[in-house]
């Protein structure tokens, strides 16, 4: 991978791990215990269980990401990133700028799923 291109992947993933911390402490003060039903003002208790399931759901989402991200940043130091874990083929730059966590090429996602 080209030094301009490197440079270019290490501030995209630089600037996904912060937005995803970011994200990451908005969504876990949603998730706090469920008040009495007294204090949740409009909304009923099943519905803020119902919404603390999936606000939960988006932080373990959230957790893996940051993960990933983290993961796709020392590879780029090591030299390791850019490449299918599954097929060895390079990844198309394209899907690394929009996806940089991603390991494997869009073919191999696909066969995956
Ligand atoms: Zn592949």
């Amino acid at each position: 991978m080209e030094e301009s291109e490197r440079k270019e992947i290490e501030s995209i993933l630089k600037s996904s791990i912060k937005t995803t911390e970011e994200d990451l402490n908005g969504l876990k003060n949603l998730t706090k215990p469920i008040a009495p039903d007294n204090a949740i003002g409009r909304l009923s208790r099943m519905e803020a269980i119902n919404e603390k399931s999936v606000n939960e759901r988006a932080v373990v989402n959230a957790e893996n990401k940051l993960q990933m991200l983290k993961e796709a940043l020392r590879r780029l130091d090591k030299d390791e990133y850019g490449e299918c874990l599954n097929c060895e083929e390079p990844i198309p730059k394209a899907r690394l700028k929009v996806m940089p966590e991603s390991t494997v090429c869009l073919k191999c996602a696909q066969a995956r799923e």
